[in-house]
């Protein structure tokens, strides 16, 4: 058959700027994947991050021979081979490939007339709730934003840390919702010994899990601060794609897989499968993302321990409707077909 493919890159504005360890983003750039068989039209989204090397121009720069590879193949239900030959033709460029796996699974469950979840026999029924995340910030402004994300119905908060005044920031937010469930993500910034002294500080204020709490580069370190913490460790920048499995169950307790990072859905349903083989938990995350690709990987929910996939719910205005998120419940069974995306 014949497909028609084609992309766009979107600036996306975030309701609050956004800061983490690394440094603070107010917009973000994502590229929008089109693949069309004449009736129907699968969408996908690209949210690059210069972090793994990608960028809004490195997707664009990649995507025509990424779609070749589509339109040569010319079945949308042949995902394997496609996907296959994409890794072949363009290694690397995870969040490019990503987006074309997307808007696949997206075109085939719609041709199926079936939500994205049933096409894969998941059942609706066995998810969990996304956390919303409450970036760094003066600590009276993180007060407010978790006043707001209480008011909106979030009952489980990830709390980006990495800062001088780390315990004041829990502190005060723990003050601001006592019955919530608290997540932090340090993104890589402490030291072994530090961490093994914060997270001390954080388990006494009820924090479930910490993530990555020092650099990717020094899995040693994160060795010492798993074999010494308090509550259970996350690997975020640390988990990449399949291969690196077995290394974070050596030195972690749950394995944060991102879309973005490991190429598409198949291998992350591939990494959650050798997580759970591995005994660790599984967790999947996101970037600042539309729902063009927030929507697909809400269809993954059956298979986690923990999402975090607020990527949609931190823009100021999305142009895509995905799946319903309200108050953080993902509701698989409201989606029609495909993953659920819309243009809005
Ligand atoms: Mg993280």
């Amino acid at each position: 058959m014949t497909l028609e493919t084609g992309f766009e890159r979107v600036t996306l504005p975030l309701e609050f700027p956004f800061t983490i360890a690394r440094g603070t983003t107010e917009e973000t750039e994502n590229v929008i994947v089109r693949v069309g068989d004449g009736e129907h039209i699968g969408i996908g989204g690209a949210a690059p991050s210069a972090h793994y090397g990608e960028t809004a121009a490195t997707v664009e720069a990649v995507l025509p021979d990424l779609l070749a590879v589509v339109e040569e193949v010319g079945d949308p239900h042949q995902l394997a081979r496609i996907e296959r030959r994409m890794v072949e033709r363009v290694n690397l460029n995870p969040a490019a490939r990503c987006a074309v796996s997307i808007a696949l699974h997206d075109l085939v469950a719609k041709r199926l007339d079936l939500p994205l979840y049933r096409y894969w026999g998941f059942d609706p029924e066995e998810v969990v709730e996304t956390s919303y995340t409450i970036g760094i910030d003066e600590t009276g402004a993180m007060r407010e934003k978790t006043a707001t994300a209480r008011e909106r119905g979030y009952s489980t908060l990830k709390i980006k840390l990495g800062t001088g005044r780390d315990e004041e920031i829990i502190e005060t937010i723990r003050d601001e919702a006592p019955d919530a469930t608290i997540r932090v993500d340090a993104n890589e910034a402490w030291s072994p010994r530090e961490a093994v002294r914060k997270i001390d500080a954080l388990a006494e204020y009820g924090v479930e899990f910490v993530e990555q709490p020092v650099p990717a580069g020094n899995p040693e370190g994160m060795r010492f601060v798993r074999e010494r913490s308090a509550l259970p460790i996350a690997a975020d920048e640390s988990c990449v794609t399949l291969d690196d499995i077995s290394r974070v169950a050596e030195i972690a307790d749950i394995a944060n897989v991102k879309l973005m990072k490991c190429g598409g859905l198949r291998e992350a349903r591939a990494m959650f499968a050798a997580a759970r083989a591995h005994g660790l938990e599984t967790m999947l995350g996101c970037m600042t993302e539309s729902n063009a690709s927030i929507a697909a990987a809400c269809h993954l929910a059956p298979l986690l321990d923990y999402a975090d996939l607020d990527g949609s719910l931190l823009l100021a205005e999305d142009p895509y409707d995905g799946v319903p998120l309200s108050e953080g419940e993902i509701d698989l069974a409201g989606v029609g077909r495909g993953t659920g995306v819309s243009v809005r």
